[in-house]
């Protein structure tokens, strides 16, 4: 089973695939994450991709599928993938087939998050993960139980994103509406779009996309 996680930033892609992952014996693959890891890294598609992450805009579609293709080939993904945050361009829709099927796999759904956009800034500003296991929480809808410590593992410390900041979130919405919002029709051709609504509880959507995927 491979899926598509796909919707606006702030739509709650990561949130529910790692829920995803947790519930599944799928692997969760956000571009997003291994450009964040590749920055921290110093590595040279980190130099490449910081500044352009700072603004907003999208890195270029061969770094991106580079890393898809890099990480698909680490062994651990026949179970199923979670793509998060990719494809994000009409060619990076087109690598990504061509990624799967030279490894004798396809697409099964490309489920959108419907979301309204005035509601996102108030998600994006308000995000911040746990430093140490990466848990997903928001400062209004998704505090940890006990103040100041992570539900998933207990660590006391916490960070944000630099480019969660109302400023670089419209470069953001804009790239997404733009390139992005455009490869919906693609896979609607197809047959391989599912609906669900992100703004209902995250529990809510959680439970709409176990009724796509089925058990
Ligand atoms: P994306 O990966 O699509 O950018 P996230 O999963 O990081 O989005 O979610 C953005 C922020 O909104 C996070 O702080 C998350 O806790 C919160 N969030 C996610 N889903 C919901 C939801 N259904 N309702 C309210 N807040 C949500
Ligand atoms: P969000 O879902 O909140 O927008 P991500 O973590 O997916 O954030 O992405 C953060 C940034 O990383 C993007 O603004 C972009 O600069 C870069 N990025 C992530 N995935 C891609 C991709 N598939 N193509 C191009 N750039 C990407
Ligand atoms: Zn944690």
């Amino acid at each position: 089973m491979n899926i598509i996680l796909l919707g606006p930033p702030g739509a709650g892609k990561g949130t529910q695939a790692s829920r995803l992952v947790a519930g599944r014996n799928m692997v969760q693959l956000s571009t997003g994450d291994m450009l964040r890891a590749a920055v921290k890294a110093g590595s040279p598609v980190g130099v490449k991709a910081k500044a352009v992450m700072a603004a907003g805009e999208l890195v270029s579609d061969a770094i991106v599928s580079a890393l898809i293709g890099e990480r698909l080939d680490q062994g651990d993904t026949a179970a199923g993938v979670i793509f998060d945050g990719y494809p994000r361009t009409a060619a990076q829709a087109d690598a990504l087939d061509i990624l799967l099927a030279e490894r004798g796999s396809a697409l099964d759904y490309v489920v959108e998050l419907e979301v309204d956009e005035a509601a996102l800034i108030e998600r994006i500003v308000g995000r911040f993960t746990c430093a140490h296991c990466g848990e997903g929480y928001h400062d209004v809808f998704k505090l940890p139980t006990v103040a100041g410590v992570c539900d998933v593992c207990g660590a006391t410390e916490f960070k944000r994103r630099p480019d969660d900041n109302a400023e670089t979130v419209s470069t953001r919405m804009a790239e997404y509406r733009a390139k992005t919002a455009p490869i919906l029709p693609i896979y609607e051709a197809r047959g391989l779009v599912r609906r669900v609504n992100g703004m209902a509880d995250i529990d809510e959507v959680s439970a709409a996309i176990a009724g796509i995927l089925g058990s």
